[in-house]
């Protein structure tokens, strides 16, 4: 019964009657039933005797050795031989090819494997398996269904982070003579930061609800052994966690911390030409030319840049040069406290430095700086947290560069559902053994 050309297709239950070209050259494998299972009623597990009639159906399948080939099987249509059956009758089908299918079990998969496992978009898979975007859409979401795991194991610490999905949408308010927002979507993502599973989850919004519920849905056991939880500084997350895992450490990672001390920085350069030149700033200014170098890191400069810098901001009229220098200065002094994490620093020198940082600020009469001072006094738990066990939430930020890269790739999603099912999927790769190349 099994031939060759049944091994080399390979299609459990079909037997390769011939291979024939057509007239574009396209192998045509005639297949035939050679499974006794199809034989028997779905419904009642019977063996038919009595064929009803013959049809022919064309399934399309993978190509075998590179070449598209077109499958021609002709099958039987049996009548149940048990009487009162609700069947009547039925079609012979195999594993690879359920009844009513197009498509081959093992083209469906690939095609949703494709997208689910190495990264393809719907409309790349579609082209490539020769299927069209739904039933590739639909292949991928039954893939993802069997490779993703329903419940995200047992996590140390965890990274909650947020991202913007889409646009924002404004209109014009005539009443308020303002524009207003209509729409701002975002998603809330729950990164494993210590054991490398990748993205858990996103949910939809950004309140202290969605992340409560996506939490308080886990069973408790998993909600204990969180240890740690790194957010940015958003009291949203801040009090969701306080009220579902009381017993976790809150930490803050320095990125956003930098962040936030370089908008300062960048605040005071702004309002200073503002206010003292009485415009933007322009390419003749040389605050607005070291724009850039103002914010970075200083221990990360050359120290005949560093020099020049301080230089140039003193030849600066002092009305100008002076608030950005001690912005500057401010900033630095947070970088050097940011600087000590993960090296065991002990609680004298971290007050030292944080002093050095409040001292100037409360000094100076720059709101902005007394702001950034203000802003840091209130994280200051969380982020000598960061100090003293150097978690930082840099995993939740490159899964949410991939969940971007997805978004562009795709053009957008109109489904956030589905768009959640692709960031999952994709975010996952690793810990499911898709980016190994070995
Ligand atoms: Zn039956």
């Amino acid at each position: 019964m099994v031939n060759d050309t049944t091994r080399l297709l390979g299609l459990d239950g079909l037997v390769a009657e011939r291979v024939e070209l057509d007239v574009a050259g396209v192998p045509v494998v005639d297949v035939s039933t050679g499974c006794e299972q199809a034989r028997c009623c779905p419904q009642c597990g019977q063996r038919a005797l009595k064929v009803k009639q013959w049809t022919t159906t064309r399934p399309r399948d993978l190509p075998v050795g590179g070449r598209t080939v077109r499958l021609r099987w002709r099958k039987r249509r049996w009548y149940c031989p048990t009487l009162g059956c609700p069947r009547k009758s039925f079609t012979e089908q195999v594993a690879q090819v359920p009844a009513r299918a197009r498509l081959t079990s093992r083209l469906r998969q690939a095609a949703g494997a494709a997208v689910a496992d190495a990264g393809r978009t719907i409309v790349q898979a579609a082209r490539d398996h020769g299927v069209s975007w739904p039933d590739v859409a639909a292949a991928f979401a039954a893939h993802a269904s069997t490779v993703l795991p329903a419940e995200p194991e047992p996590v140390a610490v965890l990274g909650i982070d947020e991202v913007r999905r889409g646009k924002p949408h404004w209109i014009w308010d005539e009443q308020a003579g303002s524009w207003t927002v209509t729409a701002d979507r975002w998603h809330v993502g729950f990164c494993d930061l210590s054991g490398g599973q990748g993205l858990l989850a996103q949910v939809e919004g950004r309140t202290t609800a969605a992340v409560t519920g996506w939490l308080t849905a886990r069973p408790p056991a998993w909600r204990e052994q969180v240890q740690a939880v790194a957010i940015d500084m958003c009291t949203v997350f801040k009090s969701a966690i306080r009220q579902v895992s009381p017993h976790a450490v809150l930490v803050v990672d320095h990125f956003h911390v930098v962040q936030l001390a370089n908008r300062a920085v960048t605040e005071v350069r702004r309002r200073m030409t503002l206010t003292q030149r009485g415009r933007r700033g322009r390419g003749s200014d040389p605050e607005w030319r070291m724009r850039n170098r103002l914010t970075r890191s200083a221990a990360r400069m050359p120290g005949k840049h560093v020099d020049r810098l301080i230089d140039t901001l003193e030849a600066l009229p002092t009305a100008i040069g002076a608030p950005i220098l001690a912005a500057w200065n401010a900033k630095e002094d947070l970088l050097d406290l940011l600087a000590i994490a993960r090296t065991q620093p002990n609680r004298e020198h971290v007050h030292r430095l944080l002093h050095r940082f409040y001292a100037p600020c409360a000094a100076s009469d720059l709101p902005e700086l007394h702001r950034l001072a203000t802003t840091i006094e209130t994280w200051w738990p969380q982020i000598l947290a960061f100090l003293t066990t150097g978690i930082t939430n840099a995993g939740s930020e490159g899964t949410n560069r991939v969940i971007k890269t997805i978004a562009r790739d795709a053009y957008g999603f109109r489904n956030p559902e589905n768009q959640r099912l692709r960031t999952r999927t994709a975010t996952t790769r690793r810990h499911r053994g898709h980016l190994n190349p070995a």
